[in-house]
């Protein structure tokens, strides 16, 4: 049996499983006291621990499988890392600093399958899913290089906008975030995790049954079906109104603010009559909907797209406040790093595609 990683477990199920082996059930939180507050890197360094559980552990864990390939810092301290995984797939995490603190933005797949025609990431299919537990342990990885810069810095927020449809990899995604959000382990507080989806409608309702305070973003990008299913073909499967049917449910249910992303597109989605149709789109939840404007990020696949000028930001953006809806447009990370979702990654494997010919 091929052994598997200790960050992919929750405490509920570390606890099942240590109590099944024979051991007690203290000593699951013993364990997560070494990986997630002392985050040392080998179950030999366990010393409140026997011999014969330091075995056991080794027996069917591995402490991480995750290689650090590249890890690459722009002017603005927003920092890349490549990782390779144990079967040779690539996936990238960003840290970005914030005025509020450190954010990690965390890939759930390898590639993505719901192929947005702006987007790096849909450009190489789906290679598989992330476990749980690399998940984990892109934050753990990260959080000890951030311990070995000795400036006690810590993760705080987490977002979960890398690679991949967070929604489209549901059960692996939630023991993660249950995994950072735990009091005992790395405890990321719930109102600073945010989990993006493109919207997969049954899993927004099944989230919003989760009892938790969890962010929630929806990548909507446009205001009318039309335009929709044309940058995004999901909106074929989950048309706006079925999307805004689900938001209302976790509105009703949660009571929480969501958040809504727009990438702004040059002459496609950025007239002032898109942004009139998106708040009305919105306007009846306008006390808890919050608008994102995002810069496109420009992929060089994807030539069709080209950013909005700063005056359509800036008529947008009024348009909306005018209307009374909430939004903010989002501040640009590391571009001189290729700091947009997938880009390192689709031009790392570009490169090793080159000199595997
Ligand atoms: N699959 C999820 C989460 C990952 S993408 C989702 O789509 O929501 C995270 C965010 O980055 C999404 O809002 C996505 O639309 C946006 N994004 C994708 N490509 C982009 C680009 N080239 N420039 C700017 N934002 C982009
Ligand atoms: Fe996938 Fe999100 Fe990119 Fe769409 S925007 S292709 S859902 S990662």
């Amino acid at each position: 049996m091929s052994r598997t990683s200790i960050y992919g477990l929750t405490l509920d199920k570390l606890t099942d499983w240590l109590v099944e082996q024979g051991e007690k059930k203290f000593r699951a939180a013993q364990i997560w006291d070494w990986i997630y507050l002392k985050r040392i890197d080998d179950f030999k360094k366990m010393t409140n621990l026997s011999k014969k559980t330091i075995q056991l552990l080794e027996n069917y864990f591995v402490m991480g499988t995750l290689e650090k390939q590249i890890e690459q810092k722009a002017k603005d301290g927003t920092t890349k890392f490549l990782f390779k995984l144990s079967d040779g797939n690539l996936i990238e995490t960003v840290l970005m600093l914030h005025e509020y603190g450190l954010s990690v933005c965390v890939t759930s797949q390898v590639g993505c399958n719901i192929g947005c025609s702006f987007c790096a990431s849909g450009l190489l299919k789906k290679n598989r899913d992330l476990t749980s537990g690399e998940m984990v342990e892109q934050l753990v990885k990260i959080q000890q290089s951030l311990d070995a810069r000795a400036k006690d810095e810590r993760v705080s927020h987490i977002v979960v906008m890398g690679i991949g449809e967070p929604f489209d990899n549901f059960d692996p995604v939630m023991d993660f975030l249950k995994i950072i959000n735990d009091g005992k382990g790395l405890a990321i507080g719930a109102r600073h995790i945010t989990v993006s989806t493109s919207g997969i409608v049954p899993k927004i309702y099944e989230f919003a049954d989760i009892d938790w305070q969890i962010n929630l973003a929806i990548s909507l990008h446009a205001p009318n079906n039309e335009l929709r299913s044309r940058i995004m073909k999901i909106n074929r499967a989950y048309p706006i109104e079925k999307l805004m049917e689900a938001v209302d449910y976790y509105l009703q249910k949660t009571n929480r603010r969501i958040t809504f992303e727009y990438i702004m597109l040059k002459d496609l989605n950025d007239h002032k009559q898109e942004a009139l149709q998106l708040a009305k789109l919105l306007e009846k939840k306008r006390h808890l909907a919050y608008v994102n404007l995002i810069p496109y990020n420009p992929v060089e696949e994807h030539s069709e797209y080209q950013r909005s000028e700063k005056d359509a930001v800036v008529t947008f953006y009024e348009t909306l406040k005018k209307c009374g809806i909430n939004a903010v447009v989002r501040k640009e990370f590391g571009t001189d790093i290729d700091a947009a979702c997938g880009q390192l990654r689709s031009k790392q494997i570009k490169k090793e595609r080159l000199i595997k010919r």
